[in-house]
């Protein structure tokens, strides 16, 4: 079972107010590759649910929910496909820190005709078919389709062997990775937060603070929106936290005049 939560370290400049970068496994690293393989339906979806807006993706959103399935929907169409889309599939398990879209995660699994078993001719067609839901009828017999099967990933010859190890996720868990404000994500080196530091022209190293953070389903949502029209993503969720939606551009402003005072 992939975890629901996974810690952070955060380096936080107090005098510009801002996070310089975060320290993070490759739990939290696999959760932000991951948002790439999010349909947009299912980013507006989550950010509807926890009453967030993204530019004008909601009404696109509302409209669809809105219209009536009976009067405007072709029957054979089923809304769901667009309001709740599966995330593309994947056997790289990554913590799961968005709500909502866990079955998508784990649903690998797929069905065929009943009738394949039988081994009658007059059912030798029925193979040909595999579909997602064992609720389907077989286009050819009219069955319903719920012999299991399970799905296999294929894999370049070259990645079997790692493939039976117990790692999880798209990167290695053997490397500590610096994640930027902007969610530019690079190995961890001494160098390179030295350089950094020296880049943010921090001038005062007894202002910069270490913070260990927890990072659950909640935050998730929140770097979602954030990383939709922010470039200080890890500032937004970490050291605004407190604001709603509606006060939110306030924040930012009085955050942007302390920084143009450090500056
Ligand atoms: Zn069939």
């Amino acid at each position: 079972m992939a975890a629901t939560k996974v810690s952070l370290k955060l380096l936080i400049d107090k005098k510009s107010h801002r996070v310089l970068f975060a320290e993070a496994d490759n739990k939290f690293v696999d959760f932000l590759f991951s948002i790439l393989t999010l349909p947009v339906g299912t980013v507006t979806m989550l950010l509807q649910e926890e009453k967030m807006q993204a530019g004008c993706l909601h009404s696109l959103y509302e409209s669809v929910d809105n219209l009536s399935d009976d009067i405007y929907f072709r029957p054979d169409q089923d809304k769901d496909f667009l309001l709740k889309p599966k995330v593309a599939i994947s056997d790289a398990r990554v913590p799961l820190l968005l709500p909502s879209v866990e079955q998508s995660y784990t649903a690998r699994n797929f069905y065929r005709c009943v009738q394949v078993n039988t081994g009658s001719a007059r059912y030798s067609n029925c193979g040909k078919y595999v579909a997602n839901d064992w609720r389907a009828i077989c286009p050819h017999c009219k069955s319903l389709m719920y012999t299991e099967l399970k799905y296999v990933e294929y894999r370049p010859p070259r990645d079997i062997k790692a493939s039976s190890s117990s790692e999880e996720g798209y990167v290695k868990g053997v490397i500590t990775y610096m994640v930027m404000d902007d969610l530019e994500v690079k190995p961890m080196s001494a160098i390179s937060a030295i350089t950094l530091l020296s880049k943010f022209n921090v001038m005062d190293l007894g202002a910069v603070e270490e913070k260990v953070v927890d990072f659950g389903t909640d935050k998730g949502v929140k770097l979602l929106k954030a990383c939709l029209q922010s470039k200080t993503v890890l500032t937004d969720v970490f050291l605004t936290a407190e604001t709603t939606i509606t006060g939110e551009s306030v924040k930012k402003k009085s955050v942007l005049v302390k920084r143009r005072r450090v500056v």
